[in-house]
């Protein structure tokens, strides 16, 4: 089939195969069909999201070093290469989310490493909860669990977890993809939305991994969709493969846009103006530790704030409303 027989047939609601999910992922960029890629791609998400944009936030609630050592991570433990190490006490965690939300935000994201005990996270998930207004979710982004963890996360008032299989997960970290998935099934058998991402994209994944990751994603029915690019942090093992373009970034994420077909939003990280006209309707302000960045208060250097957020949602025509 031709490049715009794919997107016919995704316009009229067809789900596509892997083959084509490749095929998609193989036009040139500057291309005509990368033009009619991304017009689908934004017609979408205009129609389907009824040109709303959403902003996330998360907030990094410590950095120290992980045994999980992704080779991507600054926060490996084999590589440490966060400039200091610390866990954030609860009054700075509410304070920061209690500037988040009177920013204006619709998701909130508490990410911690993957040794952080699991039982510290629930009693800062419960805390933040009590300021939280009930229209703002409140996402776990924190290691492996399994089903009973996902059901009191649902309990203390987490409404879904953002998880991934990372791609080349076992190979560039330590995790097992067996437990990642696992953990996928937990969170959705216990009633959490899950928040799927294919990540970290670095210029050595073939199309054919990053279609595996989009149609994992399908299979779980994920609300929110994201793609993210790898940020070759100095200091980490992959630091030399360097990194994707964020043309090529956006492609991708056009991609995840009309392959998944994400019923909420559709997120491409980190944050690049030219994404959201690609599809892309969420992006991310961040405070705290960031695996993608060396200064463990990304928001004095790569996370952006969420007034940043709503310019750039603001600038591509969204409308961001609470
Ligand atoms: S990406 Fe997460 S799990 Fe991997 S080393 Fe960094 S903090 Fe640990």
């Amino acid at each position: 089939m031709t490049i715009d027989g794919i997107l016919n047939s995704a316009r009229d609601g067809r789900l596509l195969s892997k083959q084509e999910a490749v095929a998609l992922l193989n036009i040139q960029n500057s291309s005509k069909d990368f033009y009619h890629l991304i017009s689908l791609a934004n017609e979408l998400t205009r129609s389907e999201f009824n040109g709303k944009g959403f902003i996330f936030a998360q907030i990094g609630l410590n950095a120290e070093p992980c045994s999980v050592n992704c080779k991507f991570c600054s926060m490996g433990r084999d590589h440490y290469v966060m400039d200091s190490i610390w866990k954030k006490d609860i009054n700075s965690i509410l304070s920061e989310a209690k500037n988040l939300i009177h920013s204006g935000i619709h998701d909130l994201f508490l990410m911690t490493t993957a040794d952080y005990p699991v039982s510290d996270f629930m009693n800062v998930a419960k805390r933040v909860k009590e300021i939280l207004p009930d229209d703002i979710r409140l996402v776990a982004n924190i290691g492996d669990f399994d089903y009973a963890t996902a059901l009191k996360l649902k309990e203390i008032g987490c409404t879904g977890a953002y998880h991934i299989c990372r791609l080349r997960e076992g190979i560039d970290t330590t995790a097992i993809p067996e437990k990642r998935i696992r953990t996928l099934d937990a969170i959705t058998k216990a009633g959490l939305e899950l928040y799927y991402c294919v990540e970290p994209i670095g210029p050595e994944h073939s199309y054919e991994e990053i279609a595996d990751e989009m149609l994992r994603a399908r299979d779980y029915h994920v609300g929110v969709m994201a793609v993210m690019r790898r940020v070759p942090v100095k200091g980490t093992p992959l630091y030399e493969n360097g990194r994707i373009s964020f043309v090529e970034l956006s492609k991708i994420a056009a991609v995840a846009r009309v392959v998944t077909r994400p019923h909420r939003a559709m997120n491409a990280h980190e944050p690049v103006q030219m994404s959201l006209i690609c599809g892309v309707n969420q992006l991310y302000a961040e405070v705290g530790a960031n695996p993608r960045d060396n200064i463990s208060k990304t928001e004095n250097n790569r996370g952006l704030a969420v007034e940043d957020i709503k310019q750039l949602l603001a600038d591509a025509g969204y409308e961001v409303s609470f």
